[in-house]
């Protein structure tokens, strides 16, 4: 017999709920087309919760990113209700209920975790089957990941009910995983990804016995789907608290599976801050500008401007640092190759300027990015910043001759004998 009794055991059997009058949740502050999508369930005599992340966000005072409503309808009958209603998922069944071209409103039917004996004879459907057994509420809160994700706002009574502890857990600004984290991280490990994203993004500690599971069970990530951790992994970096996550990932253990082997290194760790903190001031990230960010330390490590390799070597090089990760979280060849392009953009910045080719480089597309990625590069590491200025001169006017060849370590290559020469005109 185990002497800690399940979590599940020790909350009380009736969940905590919020009246109206307790909460700070308004109406006004939920999407209309969401609220929409409540009453009809709650008139049609279904209940109607608004769950997940956007009550959290809500109750903490912040934007929810969207908005995901549970109820006891089941996609069959949640169809019937919405002539704007599409089934998806096969693992997941989900009614979406869509609004215009891009507005959607995700609802899902109450699950529980399956049993052995919910599961059919043929193993070969138990996917499909394991995610899909309908069940109560507060079963559906206790299959979540964390307590702050768990909590329903129900729109009968416009009250919170929390089966889990969540509420006090959002007042103490911790974050808890629902159930033994041990167990739940064996049946999902990105769930130890997520707690740190969580915990980062919303400033809250983690639960002492979370921090020990992710400690204890951190080599299963190795086991997730690799497009899973890839979602999550750019998660990080849209949210821009992929420095602090990467940094805590590396201390207990997670971080290598996520960078297929890559263990990471501080100045690495600077530059995503760097990056982080341009995200919070509202520029976006694309997924190759991630990857050549998270590579760029090891590559510039590999060959360091001032060598002043021929760029096939150079090339070469980004390749290799790049291919393993690319290969394994099977990203698409277009990303990869433009990853690839800033790193090279960023040898090039580095060795300065006045190089042979500098201006087929100036008018290249991949060069502004690179040259942003470059100068977050030499604010992270303390390098010479009038380097990057001299580089936006160059990008800004870029018909200037470069500066005499005295700041180049090489000549340039004398052009072989018998090589390919372009034609000149006959004289007239
Ligand atoms: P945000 O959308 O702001 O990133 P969120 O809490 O809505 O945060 P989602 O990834 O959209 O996060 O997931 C919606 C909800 O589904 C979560 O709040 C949680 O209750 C549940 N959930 C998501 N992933 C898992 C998981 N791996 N295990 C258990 N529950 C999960
Ligand atoms: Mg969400």
């Amino acid at each position: 017999m185990p002497l800690i009794p399940p979590r599940e055991s020790l909350q009380p059997a009736e969940p905590v709920i919020l009246p109206r009058a307790a909460h700070s949740i308004s109406r006004s502050r939920i999407d209309p087309h969401t609220l929409q999508v409540l009453y009809r369930l709650h008139r049609a005599g279904h209940l109607a919760y608004l769950v997940g992340g956007g009550v959290r966000d809500l109750l903490l005072g912040r934007t929810p990113k969207d908005f995901d409503v549970g109820t006891n309808a089941t996609p069959q009958q949640v169809k019937r209700l919405f002539r704007n209603c599409f089934l998806v998922g096969r693992r997941f069944r989900l009614a979406h209920v869509r609004f215009g071209p891009d507005e959607l409103v995700e609802v899902a039917t109450f699950r529980r975790q399956a049993t052995a004996e919910d599961l059919p004879e043929d193993p070969g459907d138990h996917h499909l089957l394991a995610e899909n057994v309908f069940g109560t509420p507060r079963e559906d809160a206790y299959r979540r990941d964390f307590t702050i994700n768990a909590l329903f706002y129900d729109i009968a009574t416009f009250s919170i009910i929390d089966h889990v502890g969540g509420l006090a857990d959002l007042e103490a600004r911790r974050l808890r995983v629902i159930g033994d984290p041990l167990v739940r991280f064996n049946e999902d490990p990105v769930r130890m990804l997520r707690a740190l994203e969580f915990a980062a993004r919303l400033d809250f500690a983690l639960d002492e016995t979370t921090r020990e599971g992710i400690y204890a069970r951190a080599l299963l990530i190795a086991e997730a789907a690799p497009a899973r951790i890839r979602e999550e992994l750019l998660e990080l970096f849209r949210h821009a608290v992929a420095g602090k996550v990467l940094r805590q990932a590396q201390a207990c253990g997670l971080l290598e599976p996520l960078l297929a082997g890559y263990e990471g290194d501080d100045a690495t760790f600077a530059l995503l801050d760097r990056l982080d903190s341009r995200t919070r001031d509202g520029v976006k990230i694309n997924e190759s500008l991630v990857l050549a960010a998270l590579f760029l330390s090891r590559f510039l490590r590999q060959c360091p401007p001032k060598t002043d390799l021929p760029i096939g070597e150079v090339l070469e090089l980004a390749n290799l640092d790049l291919d393993l990760h690319c290969g394994y979280f099977r990203i698409a060849h277009g990303i990869r190759h433009q990853a690839r392009e800033l790193l090279v953009g960023c040898y090039r910045l580095g060795r300065g300027r006045g190089h042979r080719g500098e201006r087929r480089f100036l008018q290249h597309p991949a060069t502004p990015q690179a040259l942003e990625l470059f100068q977050l590069w030499l604010e992270a590491s303390g390098g010479d910043r009038q380097l990057a200025a001299a580089w936006h001169n160059a990008l800004s006017q870029p018909d200037t001759p470069a500066p005499a060849a005295a700041e180049r370590k090489n000549p340039p290559r004398r052009r072989r004998r018998g090589g390919k020469r372009r034609r000149t005109p006959p004289p007239a």
